[in-house]
């Protein structure tokens, strides 16, 4: 079923879903490299996305790395 299975890696298990592709993503990619599909639109699952929330929490980890 889609979702269950990292969208990057096909023989891993996802720990979070993009609920608006049913796009997987295992527990490396979250950590690593999360990535929102669309993060400048409108998406209805935003808060409760997991995906968006480390996506987020990267970027901002970034901007203070990069002002220090
Ligand atoms: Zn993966």
């Amino acid at each position: 079923m889609a979702g269950e299975t990292c969208r990057n890696h096909p023989d891993r298990k996802s720990v979070a879903m993009c609920q608006k592709y049913s796009h997987g993503y295992c527990l490396d990619c979250l950590e690593n490299d999360p990535h929102c599909s669309d993060p400048d639109i409108y998406c209805k699952f935003r808060e409760q996305c997991l995906v968006h929330f480390h996506y987020k929490e990267r970027k901002r980890e970034a901007a203070r790395a990069a002002s220090a």
